[in-house]
C-alpha cells in the first residue's frame, strides 16, 4: 500500500514525533499508529468523506503534518505554524492514551485512530473562511470519525445526548450530518465542505442554498425521528478535551 492516497495530487510530508520515549504511553500509541503510517490511512478517512464526490480538486495544499505525542491535559488538539498555516501539527495526550488503556474494555488501536482521524479532519476542512461555528466545525470532524468506523464505544444515542441544538458539536453535530445524508443524498457534507471553501458562513443563506431549508426546520425534522429509534434510556458520558 502507498503511504499517501493516490487521491491527492498534492502530497504532504508525514511525520512523527516522540516527546518522551519512557513515557508509559509512548510505545503503545507509536504501535497503534503503525509507526506513523496511520497518518496517510487517516488522509484517506477524510478524502473519503469530506472531498467525494465534491471538491476533490479544492483540497488545501496542506505541506506537512506533524503528530506530536506528548504529556499533556485533555485528548488532542490541531494547530497551524503561526509562520505558515499550511505546515499543521496534531498534538496527542500520552496521558488520555494511559487513562484509556486502563480501562480494560477500551480498544486503543481504535480509539487513537478515531481520535487522530478526528484531527486529521481539521487539518483539511473549509471553515467558510474562519466564519463557520465552531459546532458544525467539530460536528464535520466527528462526522468523518463516524463515517470511517471509528465512533468510540460511549458515542450511544439516546434521548438525553443526541442534543439541545444543531450546532452542539462533536458527535451530536455529527449524527445529525449523517441524518441529513441520509436524507439529503451522499456526499452532501462534501458539498456542505465545498461551499465552506467558496463563501463565508451565511446561515439562513448557507442552508438554504445546500438544502432548501432552514438549518432549525431540518432540527426539528430530525427530532421528530428520535422516537422511532430510541430503545434504550442508559445514560452515556460526553468526552471532554477533543478540540
Ligand atoms: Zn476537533
Amino acid at each position: 500500500m502507498s503511504p499517501i492516497p493516490p487521491s491527492i495530487h498534492h502530497k504532504p510530508v508525514l511525520r512523527l514525533h516522540l516527546d518522551d520515549i519512557t513515557h508509559s504511553a509512548t510505545q503503545i500509541t507509536n504501535a497503534s499508529l503503525d509507526g506513523g503510517l496511520y497518518l496517510a490511512r487517516a488522509i484517506e478517512h477524510v478524502i473519503s468523506h469530506l472531498y467525494k464526490p465534491y471538491g476533490l480538486s479544492e483540497i488545501p495544499k496542506v505541506r506537512s503534518v506533524t503528530v506530536v505525542l506528548r504529556s499533556m491535559g485533555g485528548v488532542a488538539y490541531t494547530t497551524g505554524l503561526p509562520l505558515d498555516d499550511l505546515h499543521k501539527e496534531i498534538h496527542l495526550s500520552l496521558d488520555y492514551v494511559q487513562a484509556v488503556q486502563s480501562r480494560s474494555s477500551s480498544d486503543i488501536r481504535h480509539e487513537i485512530a478515531g481520535v487522530i482521524t478526528h484531527e486529521m479532519v481539521h487539518c483539511f476542512q473549509h471553515n467558510g473562511h474562519g466564519t463557520a461555528p465552531g459546532g458544525l466545525i467539530e460536528g464535520v470532524a466527528d462526522f468523518v470519525r463516524l463515517k470511517s468506523g471509528l465512533a468510540p464505544p460511549h458515542w450511544k444515542k439516546t434521548a438525553d445526548s443526541r442534543g439541545q441544538k444543531w450546532d452542539e458539536g462533536y458527535q451530536k453535530t455529527a449524527w445529525f450530518l449523517e441524518w441529513l445524508e441520509d436524507k439529503k443524498g451522499a456526499g452532501t457534507v462534501s458539498r456542505l465542505n465545498a461551499t465552506l471553501k467558496a463563501e463565508k458562513y451565511n446561515e439562513e443563506k448557507f442552508w438554504k442554498d445546500l438544502v432548501g431549508a432552514s438549518v432549525q426546520t431540518l432540527w426539528n425534522q430530525y427530532k421528530e425521528t428520535w422516537e422511532m429509534e430510541d430503545t434504550s434510556s442508559d445514560c452515556s458520558t460526553t468526552l471532554k478535551g477533543q478540540e
